[in-house]
């Protein structure tokens, strides 16, 4: 889950971590007010789920209130595309209007979970600020390391190292080392899947402060975070997403394709999605449907399905262990009754009460190509679907 860079800037702080003073505003007007009572030079922020704003001019100057209240009305209520969102942008409804500061320079900072080296690293770099990917691209030997054992947790050495890496000097070697300790707390704190502040500021007056913030948080560790999962605004999530998690599907992942799969286990899903593209196609999506033994949820995909209009194909691979093909071979039939599916349905089923399923389908008279294995499968979905965008 993402939250808005005002919301994690209020943990941020909430963790020792310095932001500038600022407030977010969902409306010309207030937006103007905040600059009345922070007075001086401020900076207006789009909030969207995406990043990049500043070279898409979701992030501006001004120097009066007045000047905030024209800005913000410009972006509130738009759609803000950069070159992390879709072609149709995200929308704006909240601005974030915050205190400008002088700044030295930009650094960078960020919390990911490594996946090869299983730990949490600590990544840093000197070379911060909205040219970032350039710098991981160009000469990645400018991001430091460090790998963080959650064992013993942070270690104050790191932090010394990473901070003389990024060429700070006395006294900001403390500072942002402290820092590090408190973003990492922050991390395992609110089970975060990333952190990131970049820019990390070096300010005229030498203090670091955080100037952009991200926080992504693990789906599945939400039940024990309440106080974040409120923060969920699905207003910048994808529609089709929203819907599907509203219908009890947890794992839908909206993907750019034309075949869409309804499969049972997220590895089976993953094979299914690399068949699909070795077979010649496109997945139009991700969904494990879960072990289920209710035909609600197999009508639920579908209903998700019926409203993406790049599906040509669906293809269904079901491998009956604990939830029971016959079970799911039903879901099809009444999504098929419930559901308008004009496109051509591919079906493989096998495991648990395969023949029962098998029957169900036949006799219910409804239209499909059945497949005997995956491979089998894959390639008659493509064949189905026609070419991808
Ligand atoms: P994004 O990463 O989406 O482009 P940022 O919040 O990082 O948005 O802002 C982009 C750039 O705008 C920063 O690198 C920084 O130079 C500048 N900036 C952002 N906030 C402030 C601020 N409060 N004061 C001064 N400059 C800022
Ligand atoms: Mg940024």
């Amino acid at each position: 889950m993402k939250v808005h860079e005002y919301q994690a800037k209020a943990l941020l702080a909430e963790f020792g971590i310095p932001v500038p003073e600022g407030r977010v505003a969902s409306t010309a007007g207030e937006a103007k007010e905040i600059a009345k009572a922070l007075g001086g030079r401020t900076v207006i922020k789009a909030q969207v789920f995406a990043g990049g704003r500043g070279k898409a001019g979701g992030i501006k100057v001004a120097d009066s209130p007045e000047e905030v209240e024209k800005l913000a009305g410009e972006m509130l209520g738009k759609r803000l595309v950069t070159y992390q969102t879709t072609a149709e942008g995200v929308p704006v409804s909240r601005v974030l209007v915050e205190r400008a500061v002088d700044v030295r320079k930009e650094l960078y900072l960020s919390i990911i979970v490594d996946n090869s080296s299983r730990m949490p690293v600590m990544m840093a770099s000197e070379a911060g600020g909205v040219e970032i990917e350039e710098v991981a691209r160009a000469t990645p030997e400018k991001i430091l390391k460090a790998y963080i054992d959650p064992a013993v947790g942070f270690q104050a050495f790191q932090g010394r190292r990473l901070a003389y890496g990024m060429g700070l000097e006395q006294p900001q070697i403390k500072a942002a080392a402290d820092l590090m300790a408190n973003l990492y707390r922050l991390f395992m704190a609110k089970d975060c899947s990333l952190a990131e502040i970049n820019p990390l500021a070096v300010t005229a007056d030498g203090r670091l402060l955080a100037l952009d913030a991200k926080l992504n948080f693990d789906d599945n560790a939400l039940f024990r975070h309440r106080d974040i999962e409120e923060l969920r605004d699905v207003e910048q999530e994808d529609p089709l997403e929203v819907r599907a998690s509203d219908m009890g599907i947890k794992n839908y992942i909206k993907l750019d394709g034309n075949i869409a799969c309804i499969v049972n286990g997220a590895g089976l899903a993953m094979a299914v999605m690399d068949l699909v593209t070795q077979a010649g196609g496109k997945p139009a999506n991700f969904l494990d449907i879960g072990t289920v033994n209710n035909t609600e949820r197999v009508v639920n995909a579908f209903k998700i399905f019926a409203a993406d209009p790049e599906v040509r194909a669906v293809l269904v691979n079901i491998f009956g262990g604990m939830a029971r093909a016959d079970v799911i071979a039903q879901g099809i039939v009444e999504a098929k009754r419930e559901v308008d599916v004009r496109v051509p349905l591919v079906i493989r089923l096998a495991g648990t009460n395969v023949e029962e399923g098998k029957r169900i389908l036949n006799e219910s008279r409804i239209e499909f190509i059945e497949a005997v294995d995956f491979y089998d499968a894959a390639r008659k979905a493509v064949l189905a679907a026609g070419p991808a965008r």
